[in-house]
C-alpha cells in the first residue's frame, strides 16, 4: 500500500530541493498524481487540475509532468496511439497494464517470460539483457461501460 499524503509531500520535497517554488497549482497536480493508481494523460491531468485551479495553464502542467519525470517520481507510458499517459512511477520491476479506455493501471510482477526470451536469443543471436512489458487494453469497467451502451 502505498501513503498517499506522505507520498505526496514526499515529491513536494524533492521539487522544492530541485529549485522549484511549491505554487498551489504545483501542489494540486503532485496530488492528483501521488494519489492515483491511473495513468493521466497531459489533458486529462488538466481538466482534473482545473476544477480546483480555474486559472491553470496547459504549460503548467507538461513542465510540471516533465520535472517529475526527470526526478523519476513519474513515470511515462507509451501508448499505441503514440500519446503518452502518466503514472506515478511503481517500485522495482513491475510489468504493467493499461486501461486505454480510463488510464487505470494494473501492475503486476512474476515473469513466465523466460520461454520466451530464450526462444527469441536463439531466433535472433541477441543476448538479452532486460525487457520492459507493458500491456494495453479495458479495464471491467470499462468492459461494463461498453456492453451497456451496446445494450
Ligand atoms: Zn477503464
Ligand atoms: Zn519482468
Amino acid at each position: 500500500m502505498v501513503d498517499t499524503p506522505g507520498l505526496a509531500a514526499e515529491w513536494l520535497n524533492c521539487l522544492q530541493d530541485s529549485g522549484y517554488k511549491l505554487t498551489r497549482t504545483r501542489r494540486v497536480l503532485v496530488e492528483l498524481l501521488a494519489s492515483s493508481t491511473r495513468a493521466y494523460g497531459p489533458i486529462e491531468l488538466y481538466d482534473a487540475a482545473r476544477e480546483r485551479c480555474p486559472g491553470l495553464g496547459l504549460v503548467t502542467v507538461y513542465r510540471t509532468l516533465e520535472k517529475l519525470e526527470e526526478l523519476s517520481l513519474v513515470q511515462r507510458l507509451h501508448q499505441p496511439d503514440g500519446c503518452h499517459r502518466y503514472l506515478r512511477a511503481t517500485q522495482g520491476h513491475q510489468h504493467v497494464m493499461v486501461c486505454s479506455g480510463c488510464g487505470e493501471v494494473e501492475v503486476f510482477s512474476g515473469d513466465n517470460l523466460e520461454p520466451l526470451f530464450h526462444r527469441l536469443a536463439d531466433q535472433t543471436g541477441y543476448s538479452i539483457e532486460q525487457h520492459w512489458l507493458q500491456l494495453f487494453g479495458l479495464c471491467p469497467a470499462c468492459q461494463a461501460a461498453e456492453r451497456q451502451a451496446e445494450a
